[in-house]
């Protein structure tokens, strides 16, 4: 029996050993070849499009950024749709596909928009050194677009994309998304239900992570209505704590019942309270007025919450809701709960798909490819359809400061993630 068993550690082993040193087949090192004399081209092309400005509400310039792509993605033979989204006062999405029936069916996410506006001072591409661009979504993520495009246009000029059913996805709404949801992602959904895998291109937290999880975000508001008295007569029968008392209890039992599990956090961000006030949810601001001689009537506080899958944030919520519910006397108060991002969870499917990334990247000799931590990342589109394919995200560009004017793109990484992108889809259709 002991003699079994090590027989079969020994043939693992040597069945991992032996998966670990594949290398790449010879149509792959064609593509890899057709990546690398395309890659002066694909920065060029990164240069022209980072220098349109494509913030979000700049509705025509991110539209005009869509023209570009769709006018590259007719080129190499992908039948591309622009999809209008003036309904919810967005730009629109650009969506390109091909059909087949080969392999797994993928679905390929970017985002057309960047948080610089019009109004922005950061507008241009420049270079920093021979490596380093600054560029206003350069990193986030036109890069990841740019990724994408020429991965496939690899594949496309070696006659290998005749089969598959390949369908792109760039989003003009993704730094500040279209509401509803039911509109702004409805497309996006459709796409990921007739798909099997979902391949994200956000910026890439290095060339060794890959994203198997993200956490969601929502958010909360408690509003709490006290007995309005003199001051002098809190604490009394009649009139009871107070609305600011009230709030502070919650919170502090907030902090002390619901802070705990892994990935869950949430953040009061705002709160108010006093005699009168006046506070616009959307907006986040408002003003009170209170004096110390009169019992506060009023409070509310606004805040967001992460988790890591649906069970967590809806057992945060019970616990929230519990704790509203016992108020201190003569107060009474509420809380109400906004959906925003679901959590994209660290599901066996995405694991499995790091599993193949991770041999792809050891094949190209580019190291192994590791889990990133869910609780660093924020939420993406990829989260919108995260429960309907196995994903992977984070397979963009290399950079800096994504979302401050020290946006910088590393070039020098477009190469070697494209060339990654193309063996891994590659090997994904021929599955
Ligand atoms: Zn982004």
């Amino acid at each position: 029996m002991m003699k079994r068993t090590l027989l079969v550690l020994i043939s693992f082993l040597f069945f991992i050993n032996l998966s670990f040193s594949q290398k790449t087949t010879k149509t792959e090192r064609k593509i890899l070849k057709t990546v690398t004399a395309n890659t002066a081209e694909s920065i060029e092309f990164l240069k022209k499009v980072v220098n349109i400005n494509s913030g979000t509400m700049n509705h025509k310039g991110v539209k005009a950024v869509g023209m570009v792509f769709k006018e590259a993605y007719d080129e190499i033979g992908f039948s591309t749709n622009w999809i209008d989204m003036s309904e919810v006062n967005r730009s629109g999405h650009l969506f390109a596909e091909t059909n087949g029936t080969k392999g797994k069916k993928l679905l390929l996410i970017g985002h057309l928009d960047t948080v610089f506006e019009e109004d922005s001072p950061f507008q241009e591409f420049v270079m920093v050194n021979d490596s380093i661009a600054h560029a206003p979504g350069g990193n986030d993520m036109k890069g990841g677009n740019i990724i994408i495009l020429y991965a496939l246009k690899a594949l496309v000029d070696n006659g290998l994309l005749k089969k598959s059913q390949i369908i792109v996805a760039y989003t003009g709404d993704e730094e500040s998304t279209g509401k509803p949801l039911s509109i702004s992602r409805k497309d996006l959904v459709e796409a990921a239900k007739k798909s099997d895998i979902a391949l994200g291109f956000e910026t890439s937290t290095g060339f060794n992570y890959a994203t198997v999880a993200r956490r969601g975000s929502s958010g909360w508001k408690v509003e709490v209505t006290g007995k309005r008295a003199h001051s002098s007569g809190i604490f009394n029968e009649k009139v009871g704590a107070g609305a600011i008392f009230e709030i502070s209890r919650i919170l502090n039992e907030f902090y002390n019942e619901v802070r705990g599990p892994a990935y869950l956090t949430f953040n009061p961000g705002v709160i108010m309270g006093g005699t009168q006030l006046s506070f616009e949810s959307a907006l986040s601001k408002g003003t009170a007025f209170g004096k110390s001689n009169v019992i506060a009537q009023t409070a509310v506080v606004k805040g967001g919450l992460r988790f890591i899958s649906e069970e967590q944030k809806e057992n945060a919520r019970k616990k929230m809701r519990a704790i509203v519910a016992e108020n201190l006397p003569h107060t009474s108060a509420k809380i109400s709960f906004t959906d925003s991002y679901p959590a994209m969870g660290p599901t066996d499917g995405n694991k499995e798909l790091l599993k193949i990334l991770n041999q792809v990247s050891f094949d190209l000799g580019q190291g192994r490819v590791k889990a990133y931590d869910p609780g660093k990342r924020g939420a993406a589109d990829v989260s919108f359809i995260a429960e309907y394919v196995d994903c992977l995200d984070g397979l963009g560009t290399m950079g800096k400061g994504a979302h401050t004017p020290q946006e910088t793109v590393n070039l020098n990484t477009i190469e070697d993630l494209t060339k990654r992108t193309a063996i891994l889809i590659y090997r994904l259709i021929n599955q």
